[in-house]
């Protein structure tokens, strides 16, 4: 009887195993396949300054459409990207169309940045100045259009390749901002020496930090720390009025959140901008 249970635990975990890696396979198929038809869509969510409630930027994020139409999360096939190598050609693709974007919100009359994700294995590739570079020159995008994001953890893996890297990229003249901040284990020392200009605050602090005093310490602390640093910072995944009028209070001057706007399609933002105008 043991055996037989046993034998049926086994066949559920398989089954189970089977139609998981069924669904990978089907993803990096789709994956491979957008990269190819330069399919890659990209979502732009808007960047707002808390006080004016006016859009002062926004955040460049990557979505794949899969066979039946649907809108596959980042959260699924950006680990996927990444261990299969694809992430190096994924970056350039959202990199390329962020510039080509900006471009259009220029010459619509927005002279706002866009800000692009860099994952770790991109920023430490020898070849992303010079797509940064390329992206830049092949759009005839001013430099202070564009900002990279970097989590704090690609940060910290080499943190002297890193300083190299920063000053490199700074020299463009493009924006870096931290991504995700206070999640990975940063070293306030070398932090101190990197070349950056913006903290973004992690989404996980902001999300209870009406309700749980340690999160509130936690967004509060952030927020002097990026100060006394002179940087500019951004609070993620800020949905309701109290956490705007909380990190008004404590001196953050930006946001991004579903209290303003999800990430929309180009031609939503566009319209947004232009709405404001
Ligand atoms: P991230 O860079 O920290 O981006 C912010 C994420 O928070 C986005 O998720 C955004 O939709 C979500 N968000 C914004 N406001 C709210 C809110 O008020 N509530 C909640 N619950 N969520 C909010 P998304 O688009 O699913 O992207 C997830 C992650 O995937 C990104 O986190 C980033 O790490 C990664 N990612 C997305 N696009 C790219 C890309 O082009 N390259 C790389 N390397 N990573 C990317
Ligand atoms: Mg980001
Ligand atoms: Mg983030
Ligand atoms: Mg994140």
């Amino acid at each position: 009887r043991a055996k037989q249970e046993g034998r049926n635990r086994y066949s559920f975990f398989s089954d189970d195993l089977e139609a998981a890696l069924l669904q990978r396979h089907q993803q990096e198929k789709t994956l491979r396949a957008a990269l190819k038809d330069n399919n890659i869509l990209v979502y732009y969510q808007p960047k707002y300054d808390l006080v004016s409630e006016r859009i002062v930027g926004a955040e460049a994020l990557a979505r794949l459409q899969g066979e039946d139409g649907e809108i596959i999360s980042p959260a699924q096939f950006i680990p996927l990207a990444e261990e299969s190598g694809l992430i190096l050609e994924l970056g350039e693709q959202v990199l390329y169309k962020a510039c080509s974007e900006a471009k259009r919100l220029l010459y619509n009359g927005a002279n706002i940045p866009i800000s692009v994700n860099v994952a770790a294995a991109q920023f430490n590739s020898p070849e992303l100045e010079q797509h940064v570079q390329k992206a830049l020159s092949e759009y005839g995008l001013p430099s202070f259009m564009l900002e990279l994001e970097i989590t704090e953890t690609a940060l910290m893996i080499d943190p002297q390749l890193t300083k190299k890297k920063l000053d490199k990229l700074k020299s463009l003249g493009i924006s870096i901002s931290i991504d995700d901040f206070g999640t990975g284990y940063s070293s306030l020392s070398y932090l101190k020496t990197y070349n950056v200009d913006i903290m973004k605050i992690d989404m996980s602090f902001i999300k209870d930090m009406l309700s749980n005093k340690h999160d509130y310490e936690i967004v509060k602390t952030i927020i002097s720390l990026g100060q006394s640093m002179g940087l500019h910072l951004v609070a993620e995944g800020v949905e309701t009025r109290d956490q705007r009028r909380a990190l008004i209070k404590l001196g953050c001057p930006t946001a991004q959140g579903y209290l303003y706007s999800p990430p929309v399609t180009a031609e939503q933002f566009l319209s947004l901008i232009k709405s404001e105008q």
